[in-house]
């Protein structure tokens, strides 16, 4: 069976939504991802650092869903990676109020033996310096690498090593906003063109509540969000989205393009979830019937026959 690594922060989030507030809560990109390609029973396991503030209980949560969370370091005296978040009223912009690299400034990730033949790599958010390290300590190149990314690691400190590490990727998922900054394209056509120039032959861009586009060559591909009555809060919805997606590639093992149409659909099926209780709430308590259920919803709110003449 093929096997997900996954790199990203494992942090605590302060968030807050025009719908309350909360204190220092679980996070991170490597956490909603975790969480959500473990909906698929694959093994994966997690590559992130965090320090001996995190609570053992919220490892034990990941370890419980098959994750393998031996390369996680603990930084004795360390602090954990600190984000934190307001949205705005309409949820699909928020500003960062906060982000505190803390153990992430210096750490130096270590890819277990076990996964550096890993099929699949998601490089989930986080220094692009460590996405190209784990990148490189593979022993077998991976079927497909993927990367994920933020506003954050496009200002001038970081932009030229995020830009190593989009040049040795096979896809990449970012958000409109981010989309058009990394290009310096408004058209989110014209922006893809540009990305895929600078390394990754897939390019996803995520529009929040307004679905997923996928690009390859002239294709494009487009999955709606499904339209929910309740949203608290979109924290991780990115994450969660790259979760189902990767996850669904390493189950299946089938990169197609036209395989990865369907990853599409899981990862926004997963994400759906993921808004609809603050934090990993609700993607810690998901089950199956419930995916499925949400999936034949998708398949209902995008089918239609038409005539073509
Ligand atoms: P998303 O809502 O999918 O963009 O992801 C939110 C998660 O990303 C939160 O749980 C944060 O802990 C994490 N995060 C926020 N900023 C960064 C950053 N600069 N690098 C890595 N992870 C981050």
């Amino acid at each position: 069976m093929s096997k997900l690594l996954i790199v990203g922060t494992v942090a605590f989030d302060a968030i807050e939504t025009p719908f309350g507030k909360t204190d220092k809560i679980l996070g991170g990109a490597a956490t909603y991802i975790g969480l959500s390609a473990a909906n698929f029973n694959i093994s994966s396991a997690i590559v992130s650092v965090v320090g001996d503030d995190f609570p053992e209980a919220d490892l034990k949560m990941l370890q419980q869903k098959n994750i393998d969370t031996t390369a996680v370091e603990i930084v004795k005296g360390g602090k954990t990676f600190f984000w934190s978040g307001k949205y705005h009223n309409d949820l699909n912009s928020r500003d960062t109020l906060d982000t505190q690299l803390n153990v992430l400034a210096d750490f130096n990730p270590v890819v277990p033996e076990s996964y550096k033949d890993a099929e699949i790599v998601m490089l989930g958010n986080l220094h692009p310096l460590v996405q190209l390290s784990v990148l490189e300590q593979m022993s077998v190149k991976p079927k497909l690498a993927i990367l994920d990314t933020m506003n954050f690691w496009m200002e001038d400190a970081f932009i030229d090593d995020l830009r190593k590490v989009i040049a040795k990727v096979d896809v990449i998922t970012i958000n409109d906003e981010e989309a058009r900054q990394l290009s310096g394209e408004y058209s989110l056509v014209k922006a893809a063109r540009v990305i895929e120039k600078m390394g990754p032959k897939y390019v996803v861009i995520k529009k929040g509540e307004h679905g997923a586009l996928l690009f390859h060559k002239d294709q494009i591909f487009f999955a709606p969000a499904l339209p929910l009555e309740e949203v608290f809060d979109p924290t991780g919805a990115g994450d969660t989205f790259a979760g189902g997606f990767s996850g669904y590639l390493t189950k299946t093992e089938d990169i197609s393009f036209e395989n990865m149409k369907n990853a599409i659909i899981h990862g926004s099926n997963l994400a759906s979830f993921c808004v609809e209780k603050f934090g990993t709430e609700r993607m810690e308590n998901l089950n199956r019937g419930e995916v499925q259920k949400r999936l034949q919803q998708f398949k209902e709110l995008t089918q239609f026959e038409i005539e073509l003449s």
